[in-house]
C-alpha cells in the first residue's frame, strides 16, 4: 500500500535534500508536486489542499530555509503533517469498563465486516487473553450467522447459539445476557450490512446500540472503494456515534487515498487495517508508522515488533540495539532473512524495512522466498570475517561463495547490494539519532 505515493514523494524529497540551500520557490515547487502526488493517491481534494497549504506555510518559515539541512527539515514537517492527517492520537480499542465490554461492528455488505469481527476477536482472545463472545445480528444475508459460527470454530472463539427467526434487537439482548452470565470480557456484535446506506439500516443500528451500549462502534469500510469509502464513513458517522474505522483490503490498495483522507473527512480514527483474507491479517493502525512507511523511512518499529513476536526476546533486543547503533553486517542480514521466512515470507514484510523497497523488485523477479533460502546459503558460505566486513569480498571471493552455495556471482552481487542498501538505511537512521531519535521524529 502507498507504493506509488511513496515513490512520488521520495523523488520530490530526494531533489529537495540534494540541494544545499533552498529558496521559497524551491519549496513551493516541491509542494505543488506533493499535492499532485496526494491527488493521484486518491486523497480527497480539500484534504490535499489544506495539507499542502499548512506544510508550505511552515516550510517557507525563515528558520527552516536558513537551517543547515533545509531539505531534511521540510521532510520532517511533511512527516509531522502526515501523522496529523492520519490521526496522531489514534488509539486501539478502549475496553476498560466493567465486563462485558461491547464492540459493535457496522458497515455495508461485502466490506469485510464478518471477517474483521473474527479477526478482532482472534486478536483480543489470543494476544490480549480476553474471553470473547461473538454474535451475529445479521438476519438479512442468508447464512451470515452460520458464517460467523464457522469462523468462531476456526479461531476457537465462542459464538452465540443461533435462534432461527429472532430479530437483531432481541439477539443483541440475548447476547448481552449470555455475556454477563457467562463472564465474558468482550462481546462482539456483527450487525447486518446493506448494499447502500439506508434509513432502515441506520434505525436498526441505533436500536441495537441503545440496547447494547457499546464501548466501541467500529465502521468497516473497503479501502479499495477509495473516495466512496470516505463518503460511506461520513454518512455513518453523522448517524451513529462511531468510535473508529477499520479499513479492509489494504493489501490490495496501492494508492491509499481512503486511509489518508478518512480522518480529516470523518473525524474518526482508523483503528485497524485489514491486510488479507487470513484471520491474522489485521494490523493496528499507527499513524506515525504509516507516515514513516509513506516517506520511505521504513517501518522499523513494526518490523522489530513483528520480529520480536516470532523470535526469542533476547534476539530481538540484540537486534534493536544493533539497529540503534546503525550496525548492520551480513550476520544481521542473515538473521533477518531467517526471520522473514518465519514471519511469512517477503510479501508480509514488503516495504517495512528501510532500503528493502528497491531490493524487493530484484527479489521478486528472482523468485521471492526461494531467493531467501539462496541468500542464506550464500551468507553461510562466507567466512566470519567476510560476514563482519562484507567490503572484503572481492571478485575471487565472490566466485568461491557462489560455488559454495550453489549460486552464481550475479546472485552474490545481489546479496551484497541488498546488504549495502540496508546498511546505508541503518546509517541514515543512526544520523537521525538512532532508532529512538527516529521514533521521536516520527512522533
Ligand atoms: P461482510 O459482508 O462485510 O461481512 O464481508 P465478509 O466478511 O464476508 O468479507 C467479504 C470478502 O472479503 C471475504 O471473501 C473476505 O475474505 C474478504 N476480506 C475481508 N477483509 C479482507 C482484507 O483485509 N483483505 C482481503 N484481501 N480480503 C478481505
Amino acid at each position: 500500500m502507498f507504493d506509488s505515493l511513496s515513490d512520488r514523494l521520495g523523488g520530490v524529497f530526494d531533489r529537495l535534500r540534494g540541494r544545499g540551500a533552498l529558496t521559497e520557490a524551491d519549496v513551493r515547487t516541491a509542494m505543488r508536486e506533493v499535492r499532485v502526488a496526494l491527488l493521484e493517491a486518491d486523497v480527497a481534494l480539500p484534504v490535499a489542499r489544506s495539507f499542502v497549504d499548512k506544510v508550505t506555510e511552515q516550510a517557507v518559515g525563515q528558520n527552516v530555509l536558513r537551517s543547515v539541512t533545509p531539505g531534511q527539515q521540510v521532510v520532517k514537517i511533511v512527516n509531522d503533517a502526515l501523522v496529523e492527517m492520519l490521526g496522531a492520537d489514534a488509539s486501539e480499542l478502549e475496553l476498560s469498563v466493567t465486563p462485558p465490554a461491547v464492540v459493535m461492528m457496522v458497515g455495508l455488505q461485502g466490506s469485510g465486516k464478518t471477517t474483521t469481527t473474527a479477526k478482532i476477536a482472534k486478536r483480543l482472545s489470543g494476544r490480549d487473553r480476553k474471553k470473547v463472545l461473538m454474535a451475529s445480528l445479521d438476519v438479512n444475508r442468508p447464512n451470515a450467522q452460520e458464517q460467523l459460527a464457522t469462523l468462531g470454530t476456526q479461531i476457537e472463539v465462542a459464538t452465540l447459539p443461533i435462534v432461527p427467526g429472532q430479530q437483531p434487537v432481541d439477539i443483541a439482548r440475548r447476547a448481552l445476557q449470555a455475556a454477563k452470565l457467562q463472564g465474558y470480557d468482550v462481546l462482539m456484535l456483527d450487525t447486518a450490512g446493506r448494499l447502500h446506506v439506508d434509513q432502515a439500516l441506520m434505525d436498526e443500528m441505533k436500536a441495537v446500540a441503545d440496547i447494547a451500549v457499546p464501548q466501541e462502534i467500529l465502521l468497516v469500510v473497503d479501502s479499495l472503494t477509495g473516495q466512496d469509502a470516505v463518503n460511506v464513513a461520513q454518512n455513518f458517522s453523522e448517524q451513529v456515534p462511531l468510535t473508529g474505522v477499520v479499513l479492509t483490503r489494504m493489501d490490495g490498495d496501492a494508492r491509499g487515498g481512503a486511509a489518508l483522507s478518512m480522518r480529516a473527512v470523518t473525524g474518526k480514527p482508523i483503528k485497524f487495517a485489514g491486510t488479507g483474507e487470513k484471520l491474522d491479517a489485521l494490523e493496528a493502525f499507527h499513524p506515525s508508522r504509516v507516515a514513516g512507511r509513506i516517506l520511505g523511512m521504513g517501518d522499523v518499529v513494526s518490523l522489530v515488533e513483528r520480529a520480536a513476536e516470532s523470535i526469542q526476546a533476547e534476539d530481538a533486543e540484540r537486534m534493536t540495539a544493533r539497529l540503534a547503533k546503525g550496525q548492520f553486517d551480513m550476520n544481521d542480514l542473515r538473521g533477518q532473512l531467517q526471520q522473514m521466512r518465519r514471519m511469512g515470507g517477503l510479501g508480509a514484510l514488503a516495504g517495512m524495512m528501510p532500503g528493502m523497497k528497491k531490493a524487493q523488485g530484484a527479489l521478486a523477479t528472482a523468485g521471492g522466498d526461494k531467493m531467501l533460502i539462496h541468500m542464506e546459503a550464500m551468507i553461510g558460505s562466507m567466512t566470519l570475517k567476510e560476514r563482519a566486513k562484507p567490503e572484503l569480498i572481492n571478485a575471487k571471493r565472490k566466485i568461491r561463495i557462489a560455488k559454495g552455495s550453489g549460486t552464481t556471482v550475479q546472485e552474490v552481487n545481489k546479496v551484497l547490494k541488498m546488504h549495502q542498501e540496508m546498511s546505508t538505511a541503518m546509517k541514515k537512521i543512526k544520523k537521525m539519532g538512532g532508532l529512538k531519535g527516529m521514533m521521536a521524529m516520527l512522533g
